[in-house]
């Protein structure tokens, strides 16, 4: 699944190529991808796009007078050229008028387009982005949660985009057990964890992403923070610290890869 830096990624590419350009049409091919929150799919047509952001895992739209935004869930991706995409799994395009088209491709169908008003707060339940080590630090001394840290983590309400990938990283790098009840963490283990979340999301996001399945950015290049990867999905590999052979076990319904000396359940 895209994760925060995956989804910056993708925005870096969208932005030169379609802020200030007008929309001439949503089209969507799989009626499910369209979730209104309250604005006519209608009114989208002529708009002019104001900004492209990302809020968590979320494409951003800014139009005149509406937000659109873009979740990609589990295998969506967004592409200007969709030629050699199978035609099945293609769900909308945005078109332009410069005869741009921006193409939503999904062979799953999880992924989802929302249309906001444009002054009305938009997910606005989302949790602070994780960039910033004293906002991660400050949510982190906050947490008084008995679950696992690792959901915690995937708690979109509580940090906005940490996915799978980045929340085994982040836990390697602070040498914590994925299962360590949140509220258990000492005050060491939490400065080391609000250090590792926005060092391992900046470092991927300079990699441009992790590729290990579907995620390509708009112009199908992938990732390569793969090749950087510590925990995630090197289950049986030894621990690049100490040799250990990386465990998996699930938490929160996630596989869930760690060192189990790197990352000892009592608290260091
Ligand atoms: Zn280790």
């Amino acid at each position: 699944m895209p994760e925060l830096p995956e989804v910056e990624t993708i925005v870096r590419r969208l932005r030169p190529r379609l802020t200030g350009r007008r929309i001439s049409n949503l089209e969507i091919l799989w009626p499910r991808t369209l979730c209104n929150h309250g604005p006519a799919p209608e009114r989208i047509r002529n708009q002019r796009v104001d900004s492209v952001e990302r809020r968590g895992k979320f494409i951003c739209l800014g139009l005149q007078d509406l937000r659109l935004t873009i979740h990609l869930r589990m295998s969506g991706r967004v592409v200007f050229d969709c030629r050699g995409e199978n035609p099945n799994h293609i769900r909308a395009r945005i078109h332009f008028e410069n005869s741009e088209c921006l193409t939503l491709v999904d062979a799953r169908k999880f992924a989802r387009i929302q249309l906001w008003p444009r002054e009305q707060p938009f997910l606005p339940r989302m949790g602070p982005e994780p960039l910033r080590r004293e906002t991660v630090k400050e949510v982190l001394d906050d947490v008084v949660s008995h679950r696992p840290i690792k959901a915690v983590l995937l708690d979109q309400h509580i940090l906005a985009g940490i996915g799978n990938i980045y929340a085994d990283e982040s836990l390697f790098l602070a040498r914590i057990h994925p299962q360590t009840p949140a509220r258990n963490l000492t005050p060491r283990q939490r400065s080391r964890l609000a250090a590792a979340i926005p060092r391992i999301l900046e470092a991927a996001i300079q990699g441009l992403g992790t590729t290990l399945n579907d995620y390509r950015d708009p112009n199908h290049q992938p990732g390569v923070f793969q090749h950087q990867l510590c925990a995630y999905q090197r289950t049986g590999k030894p621990c690049l610290v100490c040799g250990t052979p990386i465990a998996r076990i699930v938490v929160a319904q996630r596989g869930t890869h760690f060192c189990p000396r790197c990352q000892r359940e009592r608290a260091k």
